[in-house]
């Protein structure tokens, strides 16, 4: 009568498969959060993007009526020129328009940096806009599936635990409750295949013996990490012996 090998390889089969579907389980909405986190962020960007633009159109304007009433400003200035005798109110008045001149160039280039800064952004706005509406638009396809995806996860995991009682129901009772002591405390994680020699679990060789029980079946514990072992290939070649 064959060991337990094949049991346990088998229960060591169904235990990660229902690990991962635990996982994809778990996944999902998470996915989902990240993606309206992400929508929710760039929706944001967007927003300011469109704010900025707005609020530079505000202080342009803002400039322009003060670029024309500082005009509206030399243009009396040059007017009462004409007007005076005074040598000295006479550059008094020079000086000003100078300088009302001085202050106009420095708006006019305020301006031009608002306009460069602006249209920066402005170009920008139309393509964030549409990539906001592409996320949402896969969001909705997302969330559809995932809703028929967590589903089927949930189907599948029943399946795989109805017939992990099963498969655990066929071992014999002092190896059940060594293996549910184990998997009890270390999860799926407890059981580990050897290929060829090597526990594939700690990376340790074992013995010759030891390799030949596992090919037969029997019920083996690696000594380096205490894990439950099983041959990984159920028709794998007898362990070569000793050179
Ligand atoms: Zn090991």
């Amino acid at each position: 009568m064959p060991g337990p090998g094949p049991i346990l390889r088998e229960i060591h089969r169904l235990r990660r498969s229902i690990k991962e579907l635990d996982s994809a389980i778990e996944n999902g909405p998470r996915q989902l959060k990240a993606q309206q986190n992400k929508i929710a962020k760039d929706e944001d960007s967007v927003h300011r993007a469109q704010e900025l633009v707005k609020q530079s159109k505000i202080k342009i304007h803002d400039k322009e009526v003060s670029i024309k009433a500082t005009q509206a400003e030399m243009a009396k200035y040059e007017k009462q020129l004409g007007e005076i005798s005074s040598k000295k109110e006479y550059d008094a008045l020079r000086r000003e328009i100078a300088s009302a001149k001085d202050h106009i160039r420095e708006i006019e280039d305020e301006i031009l940096v608002l306009m460069l800064e602006s249209d920066d952004k402005a170009k920008l706005v139309p393509e964030a806009e549409k990539a906001v509406k592409k996320a949402k638009d896969d969001l909705a396809v997302f969330e559809r599936d995932l809703n028929d995806r967590l589903k089927r996860y949930a189907e599948e995991k029943a399946r795989a635990q109805q017939e992990l009682k099963q498969v655990e129901a066929t071992l014999p009772a002092d190896i059940k409750s060594h293996c549910d002591r184990l998997v009890g405390m270390k999860g799926e994680d407890s059981i580990a295949a050897v290929e060829g020699q090597t526990c594939t679990a700690c990376y340790t060789d074992v013995t010759a013996q030891m390799a030949n029980d596992l090919l037969r079946g029997e019920f083996v514990l690696c000594k380096s990490c205490g894990r439950i072992l099983y041959a990984a290939a159920p028709t794998a070649a007898a362990a070569e012996p000793p050179a």
